[in-house]
């Protein structure tokens, strides 16, 4: 099987939705055993409905949700494989015009809770290690936009940079302490999900005129996302570390 997934215990964040639900349901129908959590705490119980696996409602700028969810994950399946951390918003505005409230939730919801879950993966990956070196994997859902600039979205780009140098300067850090915990991030370009339709002109995402920028030529779909999170989970990656894996049917380099 392609990407295999099986066994291993799977934490993602902001699973109600888009690319964290379909990753999701492609790691459970893949033999993961799935901790899907997000803020909604509605939403999340219907996922984790479609894919057997347990639900919780989690901010992620919540060090005590971060706590319960890792708890569960122990409680439920003895250890945590991996984490996705994907929970996310945008923000539209130019950056100029930004207050500091709004500049800083985006960074609280993507770099600090990105932060706080890394933290507490790997105390508990090191833990559940013995005297062997911790193993592990752990995602960041950075985005294309950590690497490159458009209008009036740049306080995300510098939130999403964040993140993917996290993932790049963690993936060194615990490699040189002897730990063969693997930290990358993968960055999505445009992809169908309520995040970025709720941004774009009714009817734009199946209008081919709207993508003639991606040389694909159509949306990206959170499933092509969730296959790279696979990957980046199963030990078909397993020389992988410190990286940032573009998905984006070409779209940041045209
Ligand atoms: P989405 O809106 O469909 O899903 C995001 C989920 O995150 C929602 O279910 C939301 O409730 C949850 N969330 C928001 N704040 C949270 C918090 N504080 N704690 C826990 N959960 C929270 O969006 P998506 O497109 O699936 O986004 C997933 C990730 O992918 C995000 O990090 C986003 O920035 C990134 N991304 C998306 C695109 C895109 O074009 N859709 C491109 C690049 C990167």
């Amino acid at each position: 099987m392609m990407f295999d997934v099986t066994d291993k215990v799977v934490l993602i964040t902001g699973a109600a939705s888009g690319i964290g639900a379909a990753t999701a349901r492609l790691a459970a129908q893949r033999g993961a055993k799935v901790i899907a959590t997000d803020l909604d705490g509605e939403r999340i119980q219907g996922v984790a409905a479609d894919c057997h696996c347990i639900g919780l409602k989690h901010d992620v700028t919540s060090e005590d949700d971060w706590d319960n969810a890792i708890t569960a994950a122990v409680h439920h399946y003895g250890r945590l494989d991996a984490l996705v951390s994907n929970a996310g918003i945008v923000n539209y505005e130019p950056i100029i015009d930004l207050d500091m409230a709004r500049f800083r939730k985006l960074n609280q919801v993507h770099v600090e809770g990105s932060f706080i879950g890394l933290q507490q993966a790997v105390a508990q990956m090191r833990a559940q290690a013995a005297d062997k070196p911790a193993t592990g994997s752990i995602i960041f859902t950075a985005s294309v936009m950590a690497n490159c600039a458009a209008p009036a979205i740049s306080a995300y780009a510098v939130a999403k940079a964040a993140m993917a140098n996290m993932a790049r300067a963690v993936g060194v850090e615990l490699g040189r302490k002897g730990d063969m915990i693997r930290v990358n991030a993968v960055c999505p370009g445009p992809t169908r999900t309520p995040l970025l339709e709720g941004a774009m002109p009714a009817g734009a995402m199946d209008d081919p005129a709207h993508w003639t920028d991606v040389p694909l030529g159509v949306p990206q779909e959170p499933e092509d996302i969730a296959e790279s999170i696979l990957f980046l989970i199963s030990e078909e990656s397993s020389f992988m570390t410190a990286a940032q894996m573009v998905v984006d049917g070409g779209w940041s380099l045209t």
